[in-house]
């Protein structure tokens, strides 16, 4: 009997999904040095599927590449990181196509009154 799929992804196929989007990345991350080219396909790899399961990418990935080209982004390498006082914001730089992102610190905490 074919089972029915409700429209909406199960829990269990985007938990798979993200922990696939934390391989990409780290399969990126230890390819950047042998093959930058592999580690930019793994990027896009990781962001098709976040878009499949309409995941947000997560927090600690989202400095890892350049929204613009896609590339995988390394601090000194491809990348330049710099942190912004007057804007409250961390500003990355991406070498690759030159695109400029911002970051606004985020206060986890509100200040209690
Ligand atoms: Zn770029």
């Amino acid at each position: 009997m074919p089972v029915r799929r409700p429209r909406k992804k199960p829990e269990k196929q985007i938990k798979i999904a993200k922990e696939r989007i934390a391989i990409l990345f780290k399969k990126a991350e230890e390819e950047f040095h042998k093959n930058p080219l592999l580690s930019h396909r793994w990027v896009q790899m990781a962001r098709k599927i976040a878009t499949r399961y309409n995941i947000r990418m997560p927090k600690e990935f989202k400095r890892r590449f350049c929204k613009k080209c896609f590339s995988f982004l390394v601090p000194g390498k491809n990348s330049r990181v710099r942190t912004n006082p007057k804007q409250q914001a961390v500003i990355v730089k991406c070498l690759e196509c030159g695109n400029i992102m911002r970051f606004p610190y985020r206060r986890e905490k509100k200040k209690k009154i």
